[in-house]
């Protein structure tokens, strides 16, 4: 059970106060999902929140050809991040990195739980995450997509992934954090839920927080979630209809 906190229980009297880019406490930034944006995947996604620019492409179930990978009575969902050299303002140097390589990590561990793998023994689901554009919390637009992308393919799914981060910035506890509040910022809790049974598939947490504070940073991130979970079902139907 997770008992609800505001910024008002912590004494910080910021409820009013606005943020850098001008948004309330709990606001999440602008946000677009369009399913379905590339013709040659079996599944597609793209997404934008803020400055975030994210496409999504997936593959499969195929047969999986890597006999040390090869589960025989399930599929592996494999997902590789990757950041584009021109997304982030310092040319980031192509290829894998050791961020890339966790946040690929943690993506495919987010995405497991809800997508019925069993049915597809030896098999491979490909998740290709690429980050046009970077303005902080890109792990959680990236699982966000990525469930769209998977729906999008036809991938039996217990339900559609969402993530959302929130943390702490100028000494507020504020839902989805910009790039200047993630790097200024004294933390960051990037959040994953499946909304209908509310599991939570990722929970991260990086900087100091008190115990009250992350308690609160959690139920903003998952508010956060259902939210953009709506728009994750929004950009399904627009696609399938109802
Ligand atoms: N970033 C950057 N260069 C890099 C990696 C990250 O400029 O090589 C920026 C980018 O805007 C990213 C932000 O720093 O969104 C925060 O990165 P973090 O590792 O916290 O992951 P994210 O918040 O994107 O999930």
């Amino acid at each position: 059970m997770i008992t609800i906190i505001t910024n008002k229980d912590l004494g910080t009297g910021t409820e009013a106060s606005q943020r850098a880019d001008g948004r309330a406490f709990d606001e999440l930034r602008p946000l677009k999902i369009e399913a379905g944006v590339l013709k040659r995947a079996d599944g597609s996604a793209y997404l934008e929140l803020g400055g975030n620019k994210v496409l999504v492409a997936v593959y499969g179930p195929r047969e999986l050809h890597i006999r040390r990978l090869m589960q025989p009575n399930r599929a592996v969902l494999r997902c590789r991040y990757n950041m584009a050299p021109f997304s982030v303002d310092d040319r980031k140097r192509p290829g894998p990195d050791r961020r890339s390589v966790e946040i690929s990590k943690i993506t495919s561990e987010a995405l497991t739980p809800a997508v019925f793998l069993e049915k597809f023994p030896r098999s491979t689901i490909d998740v290709f995450i690429e980050i046009l554009e970077a303005e902080g919390g890109t792990r959680c637009a990236g699982i966000t997509a990525a469930s769209v992308a998977l729906a999008d393919a036809g991938v039996p799914m217990r339900d559609l992934v969402v993530s959302c981060a929130a943390g702490k910035a100028d000494g507020q506890v504020v839902l989805d954090l910009s790039e200047v509040e993630d790097k200024d910022g004294e933390a960051d809790v990037p959040v994953a839920i499946m909304p209908r049974t509310g599991e939570v598939t990722l929970l991260q947490s990086d900087g100091n927080l008190t115990a009250e504070e992350f308690e609160k940073a959690l139920n903003l991130a998952i508010e956060g979630c259902k939210k953009i979970s709506k728009e994750q079902k929004n950009a399904i139907i627009k696609r399938y209809g109802d």
